[in-house]
């Protein structure tokens, strides 16, 4: 593991925060761009299997997205309410869920029983096709608290996907306009969820600012470098990357609170997609374990029991 020396200052390269893109919502076809990347990464991988079971998954929630029915929103008083208080206009746990989820998920499992899928994981499709719906709601109640742990490593996947699909749906179907900046800088403008992990971006206006991506909602916002995302401290920032690697996955660690969120640089790897390059480079988190560091935002894909 290489320790790499602090070269920038934060603001110092960036443009005036004025003329920044504070946010960057989802496109309409983020779930296809995933899905390719999983596919990419997944060959010659370690988790191969996963991967690619995860650009299935992806691909199933391209699908649904597409056909996502309209559901109820927030009216212009209540986003007005959010953001004048900083909070999020789809808060994560305190958004009332329409049902419109569970019949996506559900399209998503049909989808899904029609590919080879690895023995346990053809079995979560089939008990969730069956389960109800208190049952899948507490469910999305847990994952949606960060309580990953008490979720069913089989069941996660699925009902992780679901509820990104739902997610991004609403947050596409209210505009950029509808979110301001929370108190929070490091939590998600959208739905008050952890980031899973930070883009350092190229081209234009974006050219080397850094962007926190959603890990529910996939929304991209603006952050600072070299600020810890999770206690915004600007002191003790560590940058480390695999032994060997082409340094476009770094984890850049705090002393101040002992976290740490991966970084993926556009200026090494222009295909980098959060969710994919996070789950392809878990080598990285077990050196951070081991260095007592932990993770500053989830990766709902990664269950907390599989390590
Ligand atoms: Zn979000
Ligand atoms: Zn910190």
């Amino acid at each position: 593991m290489n320790t790499e020396a602090r070269i920038i200052e934060p603001g110092q390269i960036e443009a005036p925060a004025g003329q920044i893109p504070f946010l960057r919502l989802a496109g309409p076809d983020v779930f296809k761009q995933r899905a390719e990347r999983f596919r990419q990464l997944s060959q010659g991988h370690p988790f191969g299997g996963y991967l690619a079971f995860l650009a299935t998954l992806a691909q199933a929630q391209q699908e649904a997205l597409a056909h996502f029915p309209t559901v109820p929103l927030p009216g212009a008083e209540q986003q007005a309410l959010c953001r004048e208080h900083g909070m999020p206009v789809l808060g994560a746990q305190a958004w009332p869920r329409d049902a419109a989820w569970r019949a996506g998920l559900k399209e998503m499992l049909r989808h899904m029983a029609t590919a080879s899928l690895p023995g346990p994981a053809s079995e979560a499709v089939s008990r969730l096709m069956q389960a109800g719906d208190a049952e899948l709601e507490e469910i999305a109640s847990k994952l949606l608290a960060g309580d990953l742990a008490g979720v069913g490593a089989q069941d996660m996947p699925f009902v992780a996907a679901a509820l990104q699909v739902y997610w991004i749906h609403m947050a596409a179907a209210l505009g950029e306009h509808a979110f301001g900046r929370l108190e929070q800088g490091g939590l998600c403008p959208v739905c008050g969820s952890h980031p899973v992990a930070g883009i350092v971006r190229v081209g234009g206006t974006e050219q080397g600012l850094r962007y926190l991506s959603c890990s529910l909602c996939a929304t991209e916002w603006h952050m600072v470098r070299i600020k810890c995302s999770s206690c915004e401290s600007t002191h003790g920032i560590n940058y480390y990357q695999l032994e060997g690697s082409n340094g476009a996955v770094k984890a850049e660690s705090c002393d101040d609170c002992n976290s740490y969120l991966k970084l993926m640089y556009m200026e090494k790897d222009s295909q980098v997609e959060a969710v994919a390059d996070d789950l392809a480079t878990l080598a990285l988190d077990v050196l951070m374990d081991e260095a007592g560091k932990a993770r500053g935002g989830p990766n709902l894909f990664f269950h907390p029991g599989s390590v």
